[in-house]
């Protein structure tokens, strides 16, 4: 039997303008529901939803509330530079908030039932996003902000991040490593940007699982590092909730990473999750864009994901 699976997405996220010369930019969102369209069959049995924008509240949960302030009023004096390499327009702010808003509408839905499992195509990206500066093209931390919801605000016990990004979620680990209940796996490139994420560091509570792997290995190397590490993060912790920070800048030929999967790897790395998550929690999956920067590969993963997902 198949589950109710929602693609989850805010006009708004439209709206956050870097530029045609920035690797993350607007086209890499429109390429997903390009990809779908091609698919009829998956296209029709999608719920195709519009999320909400996030609070600051709700974004105080992972952020410094003078952060947000820093971002809303740059993006209302017309935008600039986070970083040198995160940018802002005038449309960053609502953009933010609703690919924030958009995690945080699919923890309530798949809570619900109405969505047990859902996708949601956000930009910009998250997990490299720090509790008061912006990085990485990252603002806002959606996937952290929204365990951080689910914890506190829906009151569950236990939930599992996973991020097969090919770069590390320093932001994510950042933002939710002070929660021994919060576990959290990611498997990146190793030497790459940005730098941090080696396998001993373990966060605070050892709560953290940090995969490291060298550029241009067999594809088969990625995918069962991946999956041991999620089965090490998974002995004696049932989450009652799975996150995932799909990045699909981990597949072969992305410009910014070495890692060699392809969409074959996306299906079997979302079925791996799906299985587990109907043993620990009912088949709840909360899945989020991360990077990916080559838009036809993006839309394509996409489309594998969302199949796999159902
Ligand atoms: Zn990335």
């Amino acid at each position: 039997m198949t589950a109710s699976v929602a693609f989850i997405s805010h006009a708004d996220c439209g709206r956050h303008d870097t530029g045609w010369n920035h690797p993350e930019h607007v086209g890499r969102l429109r390429a997903i529901p390009r990809a779908l369209r091609n698919e009829f069959d998956l296209y029709e049995a999608l719920q195709h939803l519009e999320g909400r924008h996030a609070t600051p509240d709700e974004l105080a949960l992972a952020h410094e509330p003078s952060y947000l302030k820093v971002v809303e009023a740059l993006a209302r004096q017309g935008g600039g530079r986070l970083d040198a390499d995160t940018i802002e327009s005038e449309g960053s702010w609502d953009a933010a908030t609703a690919g924030a808003g958009c995690v945080l509408d699919a923890v309530d839905l798949s809570l619900s039932g109405k969505a047990v499992r859902s996708f949601s195509a956000v930009r910009p990206p998250g997990h490299h996003a720090l509790r008061a500066s912006g990085m990485g093209f990252c603002l806002f931390g959606n996937i952290a902000i929204a365990a951080h919801y689910a914890r506190r605000n829906k009151g569950l016990d236990r939930v599992l991040i996973v991020d097969w990004d090919v770069h590390h979620g320093n932001g994510t680990q950042a933002l939710v490593e002070q929660d021994p209940d919060i576990r959290f796996v990611s498997m990146h490139q190793w030497p790459w940007y940005p730098g941090t994420g080696p396998a001993d560091d373990r966060g605070p509570h050892d709560n953290v699982w940090n995969v490291p792997m060298p550029a241009a290995r067999p594809r088969e190397e990625y995918v069962s590092a991946f999956l041991t590490a999620v089965d090490t993060a998974s002995a004696g912790f049932t989450p009652d909730l799975v996150f995932i920070s799909a990045g699909f800048d981990s597949l072969a030929g992305d410009p910014l990473g070495g890692f060699t999967l392809e969409m074959d790897d996306v299906s079997r790395l979302t079925r791996e999750m799906v299985s587990r998550a109907a043993q620990w929690c009912g088949g709840r999956v909360v899945s989020a864009l991360e990077g990916g920067y080559v838009p036809e590969r993006l839309g394509e993963a996409a489309v594998a994901h969302m199949r796999a997902l159902r």
